[in-house]
Formats: C-alpha cells, structure tokens, sequence
C-alpha cells in the first residue's frame, strides 16, 4: 500500500486529496491538494462558498507513522461567503480552527494524557508540551460542549486542595454517573454560584438530593438555589470532623498528663483513628492493653466507635432518638472536642438526618481524585488553575472525545 493511500484511509479528508508524499530531513510530508470537483466550505459557517483566493501553504502535524514525524501541507483557499458575510479562510476537515494540527493527532495525545502525565505523552509523540497541553485543551472544549447532562438528579459538592498552602479548587460530581459535572477556583460563595450559573436553572430544578460537607458558604448557596433539593452531609467528611476530634483528645491529654503519659502514648496515633479492623495483630494488642487504663483517649475512642451505628438507620426517627443519646454521652464525657463535635451535629441536625432520607454520599470523590492525581502528581506545569482544572476534566469528567476515522493510539 502506498502511503499517499494510507494517508487517504486515516484521515478525514473529504474535497480534497493528497498530491504527493516526499521524505524531507526525516520527516514525510503530504501535500493535500483541493478537488476541483468540490466548492471550497466557509470555516465559520460550514456552508458551501464561492473562490476568492489562496493563502500560503500551511504545514499540520499529523499523528506519526513508525514514529516518524508527518506533516500535511496545504495551501487553504479564502472564500466569499454570503451566508454569513464576509471573507473567511476555508474549513479544513482534518482540522480543529486554529490549530496546527490535525484531529487525530488531537484525539491521539488526548488519549493519551488520561494515563501519561504531559511530559511523557510529549517525548512519546517527540513534540512540545504546550502541544499536549493545548491538544487537552482542545478535547475539553469539545467534550464540555458535546456531553449529555441530561437526567442529572443527585450532585455532590467537594473540595480538594490545589497545593500546599489552602489553595482550593470546587468540584461538582455526578453522584449517579461518578464523573465530575464542574470545577472552578476556590471554595468560597462565589464559585459554588457559578456552577449554579452554569448548570442553569432548568437543571438545577431537576436536582432531588445534593451532599456537600457542612460548610457555610457551600450551605448557603445550596439552599438559596436549590430549595427543592434535599441537602445531605457527606458522611465521609463528618467521619474525618470526628477523627480529627479524637486526635485532639489524645494531644490534649499528652499535653496535660506530662512526659510519662507521652512515653505511653508513642506511637498509638493510628490505633485510635483507624477503623479497628484495619488494625494489625500487634495493634490490636497494644489496644487492649491501653483499654485497661482509664484514659481520656479511650473514652473518646468508644465514641468515635459508638457514632458508626448512627449510619445503620433506616429510619430518621430512629436515628434521632440514637443521636440524641450519643449527644447526651458527648456532651457528658468531659472531653471538650468531642463536645464541639456533638454540638455541631446538634446545630445542624435537621439537615444532618436528610441522610436518612437520601442515603447519598460523596464516596465515590475519592477514587476520581485518585485518578487525576496519578497525573497530577507526577507532572510539571499544573502550576496554574487552569491547567489544573483543565487535566482534572480531562481524567474525571468522562468527556467524550471526537471521533476519528481511524483509531491511532
Ligand atoms: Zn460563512
């Protein structure tokens, strides 16, 4: 087969055909000449056009063959058009606009960098990284315009932090479908208004349920925009409130008892915030043991432990009735983070049994940041929100990407 035809079958193509191919400084390059037979098509309106003149041959990377560069060359004509007015330079089927290169090798280095960080996928295909990055770039925009969002009912809200030093980035999920919906910079009013913006009011009246961590700002503009919908805490972040309350208990007592109770202590951090049964046989030892002293630590232990049976009801009057009583053991127990914690859950216990009512949480937040992390972490250049944002659409949306004639990677 010759690579004229090869070049032909791959790539979408139509009004045009390829002229020649020559191998130059190791690179081949394709010469795409126009169909006589075909009008040249409007690039802003698509619509068929009348001939006015042609501009200077344009060189498109194309995805590379036995890893050698190709490159499409092409000397795009302008057109009149009269349906939208104008001069404008053709459409180029093998094109997105503006780039430089071709929509396969798009799709290609998109595919790509869902499991490569940028840099890799850039040495794979030898080409720059503000390629990768704008090919990304490129795929997203597609994706974000051509996804159905259709049949959207149960959200979730959540943070996660861009870097070190309280830079926060807020996204929304899909809790049916486990992709992310939206994200935008910081955790403030503010973002949470502009997904609300950009989900539109037509969909945000479909919405039944919405988990989201009991913070204020999130609350408020949940309630504002939503009313219809049940709001649910996400029980993964009282859980980590509850944890962090335990800890407090145990420095606490470190501090207050003095270098012998410290000596005792060491190393028993994760015996007390892990789930017992994740615990390692020596662990689980060392726990009975520090159960015999009375401790402040073990208190609080018992607790924390208790609280888990709270999730088990299926009933919110049930619940209640259990919340009440564990209220009553925290706010008696003469630990003052645990106190803090009961009287949060106190404060916004009218939300707090929604659960009850729509058992929905943001578990599933984890494993997609996971995925994007693997990227994230590996990887340079991610300095900035919107690169950040971008890669975390790329791994965490489920966007779908265009279709090719062929499929290269
Ligand atoms: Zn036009």
């Amino acid at each position: 087969m010759l690579v004229e035809t090869l070049i032909q079958n791959t790539l979408e193509m139509q009004g045009f055909r390829v002229a020649e191919v020559t191998f130059v400084n190791g690179s081949l390059e394709a010469e795409l000449v126009p169909d006589r037979r075909c009008a040249p098509c409007c690039g802003v309106c698509g619509q068929r056009a009348a001939y006015r003149d042609t501009r200077p041959v344009r060189r498109f990377r194309h995805v590379p063959l036995w890893g050698i560069a190709v490159y499409l060359l092409c000397a795009p004509r302008r057109v009149n058009c009269k349906h939208c007015g104008g001069i404008h330079v053709e459409a180029l089927p093998w094109s997105t606009g503006k780039q430089r290169f071709t929509e396969a090798l798009m799709v290609t280095l998109a595919t790509w960098a869902r499991v490569l960080t940028w840099q890799q996928v850039a040495a794979l295909f030898h080409c720059a990284w503000s390629t990768v990055a704008t090919a990304v770039d490129e795929a997203v925009k597609y994706g974000l315009v051509n996804r159905d969002l259709s049949g959207i009912t149960l959200i979730g809200v959540d943070e996660i932090s861009r870097k070190r030093g309280h830079v926060y980035v807020t996204n929304v999920y899909d809790l049916d479908s486990r992709r992310l919906l939206w994200s935008g910079e910081g955790r403030g009013q503010k973002t949470l208004k502009a997904f609300f913006e950009a989900f539109g009011p037509e969909q945000t009246a479909k919405l039944a349920g919405i988990c989201c961590d009991m913070w204020q700002p999130y609350v408020d503009v949940i309630k504002d925009k939503a009313p219809q919908a049940l709001l649910v805490f996400d029980k993964f972040h009282i859980v980590r409130h509850l944890t962090k309350a335990v800890d407090q208990v145990r420095r606490d007592e470190i501090r207050d008892k003095g270098k012998a109770h410290k000596a005792l202590m060491a190393k028993t951090r994760y015996i007390w915030l892990k789930n017992p049964w994740n615990l390692t046989e020596s662990q689980k030892i060392r726990l009975s043991e520090l159960e015999q002293l009375n401790l402040k630590i073990n208190r609080a232990y018992l607790l924390k432990e208790t609280f888990r049976r709270f999730w088990d009801y299926s009933n919110p009057v049930w619940a209640k009735d259990y919340l009440d009583k564990w209220f009553w053991w925290a706010t008696h127990s003469r630990l003052e983070p645990m106190r803090d914690f009961a009287w949060m859950l106190r404060r916004r216990e009218d939300d707090l049994l929604n659960y009850f009512d729509a058992p929905i949480d943001n578990g599933i937040v984890e494993g997609l940041n996971n995925k994007a992390k693997v990227i994230i972490h590996k990887a340079y250049g991610f300095k900035t929100a919107t690169n950040y944002i971008r890669n975390l659409y790329h791994c965490m949306a489920d966007l779908p990407l265009p279709k090719t004639m062929h499929t290269f990677a």
